[in-house]
């Protein structure tokens, strides 16, 4: 499996798992809210004696709700994995950060100077404008590919936790 197809999969697990802790979430605390909206407007209706009906108490809950629901979903926005382009040296790379201690960062770097994902080449990955116009000389060996992307990696976890991603 490529790196690519395995960030895909990730992604894929990591956002399904997510939702369906949100589900959860919402329907439990949907369910919690309505019981103690009834609740209490039985409880206080005995007491006081008053004389409004269930079905008004039900529509003041429901777009409490609601409010409530839009809320949840803007908090809830903020949880999902955020994808930002990251420098290191003379190469930018594409970093899916799930949360402060998760985050893939994609094997391909990017030119820094002309955004371009690298291509394969036979000794190396380059800058596709190596190729075209022979101006670029932003390259990585294939021999130090690894290497390189390492000290990307770290690099870049410094950086996710220092500036609180
Ligand atoms: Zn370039």
């Amino acid at each position: 499996m490529t790196t690519i197809n395995m960030l895909k999969t990730n992604i894929k697990k990591w956002t399904a798992r997510l939702l369906s802790e949100l589900l959860i979430q919402l329907i439990a605390a949907s369910i919690l809210y309505l019981l103690s909206a009834v609740g209490i407007f039985l409880l206080i209706k005995n007491k006081l004696q008053l004389q409004v009906p269930l079905w008004r108490v039900l529509l003041i809950s429901l777009s409490i709700l609601f409010g409530c629901l839009i809320l949840f979903l803007i908090y809830s926005s903020r949880r999902f994995p955020k994808i930002k382009y990251l420098t290191v040296g003379d190469q930018k790379w594409k970093t899916i950060i799930f949360d402060s201690r998760h985050f893939e960062v994609e094997k391909n770097p990017i030119c820094k100077e002309h955004n371009l994902p690298f291509i394969s080449g036979s000794h190396n990955i380059h800058c596709p404008e190596r190729r075209i116009k022979l101006k670029c000389k932003n390259f990585i060996l294939h021999e130090d590919h690894d290497k390189t992307y390492e000290i990307a990696k770290s690099y870049i976890d410094k950086m996710i936790r220092e500036r609180n991603y």
